[in-house]
C-alpha cells in the first residue's frame, strides 16, 4: 500500500502531496489557477480509495457536468473497479440521487425552455412585458432567492417592482406546485428541508463520510448550508478554490464561504499551493498585473515554473470579420486552440467563418447560435415571408412587429379561407379580412407591398430595408420604452446581423446559412480544430493557444452587469475583472489578446482591463508595457512591429519584406516569411505569413527598417 500512495504522489510537489495526504479533518486547498487544484482533489480521491475507504463514501462536487465526466474518465484509468461506485457529479445531480436513494417521489422537473413559458405567461396574465430579457431576469431573481433561501412568504418589499417581483416568485412556486413539477433549484431547496430529519440527516453522514468540492469559490447558501450539516458528524470536508475565480456572484455565489470557512471548522487545514504548472510566466505575469487591482481579495503566492513562451500577443484587427479571419489563419498550424468571449453574440463572425470554410470546430453546449436570437429570427421571419407569402408561422410571428393591430387568432383562420377560395396567397390576403379598421387596412397593406420588395435585394439590403423602411426598428424602440430594457443590448442581436449579411448574396441564401449555423451549433463536431466558449464557460480548463477577442469598453466590464444598485458596482466590476483573469489564466503557452477597431461598423474602444495590462491603443507602447522583464532580441536582424496608429501613411516599401526572407521577430525568434498581402481597405500594413521553428504566424506588423 505505501507503494501504490508513493505511486499516485508522484509527480506532486511539496505542497501538493501535503494536501492529497493531509488528515481526514476539514480542508481548503487555496491557490490560483493552473497551481494543482483540481489535480489534488482527484489524487485526494485516489489517495481515500487506496486507504480503503469505500468507494459509497465518497462523493465529489465538480462544478460541471462537463468535469464531473472528466473526473470520472481519470480515475477510471487508474481504479477502475471502484470508480462505479463513487458519487461524483454536480451539487443537483448529487443531490438528486440522494433524494432518490432516500425514496422521494421526484416530480417532473421542468426543462428551462418550460421555466420561462411559465414565467411568460405570469408576467402576461399580469400585463406586463414578457421579452425574453425580462423573462430571464425574473427567472435569474427566482434562482438567486432560492439559492438564499429566500421565499415568497418570508419577503418583506416595498418597492412597487419588487412587490411585482414577490407576487410574480409567488405565484410560480404556485404553478409549479399545482403542475406537479420542480424546478432545478428545488432539488436543493428539497435537501436543505430533508436535512433538517434527524434520522435522514444521520443516515446521509454515514453514507458519505468524505465530502470533496471543486470551484468552492463559487458556492452558494444553500448548498454551503447543505455541506456544513453532511459533514457536521465527521467533519471530513476537502474543499479546493481560488477567490479570485469565482464568477457566479450574479448567481448568489459568494467566496466569502470558502473565507470563512475556519469559522465554522476551527481545526481547518489551510493549504497553499504556489506553484502555476499551466502557463508560462509571460501569461502569468500579465495575470498577476491584472488581478492585483482588485481590492476584495485574498493575495496569493504566485510562481511559474520557469517555462519561457511568447509575450501575449496583442491583435488590432481591424473589425470582427478580420478578427475572426487571423485566427483562422492561425488554426492551420494544427495547435490546440480556443477562442473564448465575454457574450456569445461575439463570436457571431468567427463561427460564420468556421461554417463557411467548412472547419470543424465545438462551442460550448448551452450557448445558442446567434440566429436563435429572437431579434435575429424576426427579421429572417420577414426574409422567408418574402419568398414563402403562405408561411404561417412567419407571418404570425411579425405581423405586430411594428404593430398593426391584428391581434388575437381570429384572423388566421380567415385569411386560410380568403387565400384558398381565391388561390391567392395569405400575404396577399391581409388586407380585405372581414372587420377591419381603415388604420388596420392601412398598415396591412403596407406590409404587403413591402415584403415582396425585400426579394429583389441583397441581404444587406434586405435586413436594412426591414429594419428601417418597413418599421422593424420602430418596433424594437417602442418595445425598449415599453419594457424598459436597455435598447442598445434589445439592437445589439439586429446590427449584427447587419454584419452577417454581408457575406450573403441574398436574402434566401442568408436565411439558408442561418439554417446551416444552427445546426452546426447544435452538433458540435466529433474532433474540433478550435473550441469557443464565454469566459464563463472556460473556467477549470486549459490551452496550448488562447485567443480571448472582443476586449471592448462597455463588453468588458459588461454594461449590464453593471447595472446594480450604487453600494453593488464595486463588486460587479471586480466580478468582471475575475471573469477577465479566468479567461487569460486559460492558457498554457500563447495568448493573443483582440481588441479590433471596430465592431459592428463602429468605431469602439478598449476595455478598461486591456489599459490595465498595458494596452494603450497603440499597439507599440502597449507591448513594451507587458514585456517589462523581456530579455532583448537576440540578432540584429529587422525586428517586426506595429506602426503606430498616428502615421497611418506606408512608411517603408512593400518589396522590403518578401516571400523567403528571413528575420527575427522579438516573440517568435528567427523565420522565414512566406507570404504577404497587402491589407485591403484604409488600414495600413500588410499581412504577413511567416514561418519560426515549430509555428507558422500571420503579422498584421510591418517591417521597421529602423529597429534592424
Ligand atoms: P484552475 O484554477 O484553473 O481550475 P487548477 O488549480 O485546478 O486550475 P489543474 O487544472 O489541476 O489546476 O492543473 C493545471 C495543470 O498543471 C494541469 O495540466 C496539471 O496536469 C498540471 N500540474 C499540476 N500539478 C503539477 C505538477 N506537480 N507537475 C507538473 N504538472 C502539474
Ligand atoms: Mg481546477
Amino acid at each position: 500500500q505505501v507503494d501504490s500512495i508513493q505511486l499516485l504522489l508522484n509527480g506532486l510537489n511539496e505542497e501538493q502531496r501535503r494536501a492529497v495526504t493531509a488528515p481526514d479533518g476539514p480542508t481548503v486547498v487555496f491557490a490560483g489557477p493552473g497551481s494543482g487544484k483540481t489535480t489534488v482533489l482527484t489524487r485526494r480521491v485516489l489517495y481515500l480509495l487506496e486507504r480503503g475507504i469505500p468507494a459509497r463514501q465518497l462523493m465529489v462536487v465538480t462544478f460541471t457536468r462537463a468535469a464531473a465526466k472528466e473526473m470520472k474518465e481519470r480515475l477510471q484509468q487508474i481504479m477502475p473497479e471502484k470508480v462505479g461506485e463513487l458519487s461524483i457529479g454536480t451539487f443537483h445531480s448529487l443531490f438528486l440521487s440522494m433524494l432518490r436513494e432516500d425514496g422521494a417521489q421526484i416530480p417532473l422537473l421542468l426543462q428551462a425552455a418550460e421555466q420561462t413559458e411559465l414565467v411568460r405567461r405570469l408576467l402576461a396574465e399580469r400585463d406586463q412585458p414578457t421579452d425574453d430579457e425580462t423573462v430571464a431576469s425574473f427567472l435569474n431573481q427566482i434562482g438567486l432567492c432560492k439559492g438564499n433561501l429566500i421565499f415568497p412568504a418570508r419577503m418583506k418589499v416595498q418597492k412597487e417592482k419588487n412587490v411585482l417581483f414577490r407576487d410574480v416568485y409567488r405565484a410560480y412556486e404556485a404553478k409549479k406546485e399545482q403542475l406537479g413539477c420542480w424546478d432545478y433549484d428545488d432539488i436543493l431547496v428539497a435537501l436543505y428541508q430533508r436535512t433538517r430529519v434527524p434520522e435522514t440527516l444521520a443516515k446521509w453522514q454515514e453514507r458519505y463520510q468524505h465530502v470533496l468540492v471543486d470551484e468552492f469559490q463559487d458556492i452558494n447558501r444553500v448548498q454551503y448550508e447543505i455541506l456544513l450539516k453532511l459533514t457536521g458528524k465527521h467533519q471530513r470536508l476537502f474543499v479546493v478554490g481560488d477567490d479570485d475565480q469565482s464568477i457566479y456572484g450574479f448567481r448568489g455565489s459568494d467566496p466569502a464561504f470558502m473565507l470563512e470557512l475556519a469559522k465554522h471548522f476551527p481545526s481547518l487545514t489551510r493549504i497553499v499551493l504556489s506553484v502555476n504548472y499551466r502557463s508560462t510566466d509571460e501569461i502569468i505575469r500579465l495575470g498577476e498585473r491584472l488581478i492585483r487591482n482588485n481590492r476584495s481579495r485574498q493575495p496569493k503566492p504566485r510562481a511559474g515554473t520557469g517555462t519561457k513562451g511568447p509575450e501575449p500577443f496583442w491583435l488590432e484587427p481591424d473589425d470582427e470579420e478580420d478578427e475572426a479571419e487571423q485566427i483562422l489563419e492561425a488554426l492551420k498550424d494544427g495547435m490546440e486552440t480556443a477562442v473564448l468571449y465575454r457574450t456569445s453574440t461575439q463570436a457571431r463572425a468567427l463561427i460564420d467563418a468556421l461554417v463557411r470554410k467548412g472547419i470543424p470546430f465545438f462551442v460550448s453546449a448551452g450557448e445558442h447560435s446567434f440566429y436563435q436570437r429572437w431579434q435575429v429570427q424576426d427579421i429572417l421571419a420577414y426574409i422567408r415571408l418574402s419568398y414563402h407569402p403562405n408561411d404561417l408561422d412567419s407571418l404570425i410571428r411579425i405581423v405586430n412587429k411594428p404593430k398593426r393591430y391584428l391581434f388575437g387568432d381570429e384572423w388566421i383562420d380567415a385569411a386560410w379561407n380568403t387565400a384558398r377560395k381565391g388561390d391567392r396567397t395569405l400575404l396577399e390576403v391581409l388586407p380585405e379580412l372581414p372587420g377591419l379598421e381603415a388604420y388596420q387596412v392601412r398598415y396591412l397593406n403596407e406590409l404587403r407591398t413591402h415584403v415582396p420588395r425585400i426579394r429583389k435585394f441583397s441581404a444587406s439590403e434586405a435586413v436594412r430595408y426591414i429594419r428601417e423602411t418597413i418599421g422593424y426598428d420602430r418596433y424594437l424602440e417602442a418595445f425598449a420604452k415599453e419594457t424598459g430594457n436597455d435598447p442598445a443590448s434589445l439592437f445589439e442581436p439586429a446590427d449584427e446581423l447587419v454584419m452577417a449579411a454581408r457575406h450573403a448574396s441574398d436574402g434566401q441564401a442568408l436565411v439558408e446559412h442561418a439554417e446551416k449555423v444552427i445546426e452546426w451549433v447544435r452538433h458540435p463536431a466529433q474532433s474540433p480544430r478550435v473550441k469557443l466558449m464565454t469566459f464563463h464557460k472556460s473556467k477549470g480548463l486549459e490551452f496550448d493557444r488562447v485567443f480571448l477577442i472582443g476586449l471592448h469598453a462597455m463588453v468588458l466590464p459588461h454594461r449590464r452587469s453593471l447595472q446594480v444598485p450604487d453600494n453593488r458596482k464595486q463588486a460587479a466590476w471586480e466580478e468582471e475583472r475575475r471573469l477577465f483573469y479566468v479567461g487569460i489564466t486559460r492558457a498554457r503557452s500563447e495568448l493573443y489578446l483582440s481588441v479590433s477597431k471596430k465592431r459592428q461598423g463602429k468605431r469602439v474602444g478598449a476595455s478598461p482591463f486591456v489599459k490595465e495590462i498595458g494596452y494603450d491603443g497603440e499597439m507599440g507602447s502597449a507591448k513594451s508595457e507587458i514585456a517589462v522583464a523581456r530579455e532583448a532580441p537576440a540578432a540584429k536582424s529587422p525586428v517586426l512591429h506595429k506602426p503606430k496608429a498616428a502615421q497611418p501613411q506606408l512608411r517603408f516599401a512593400k518589396e522590403e519584406v518578401s516571400p523567403g526572407m528571413r528575420l527575427v521577430h522579438v516573440k517568435f525568434g528567427q523565420g522565414t516569411v512566406i507570404q504577404v498581402t497587402p491589407l485591403q481597405g484604409v488600414a495600413p500594413g500588410r499581412k504577413i505569413l511567416i514561418r519560426f521553428s515549430g509555428q507558422t504566424q500571420t503579422l498584421h506588423y510591418e517591417l521597421s527598417r529602423q529597429l534592424g
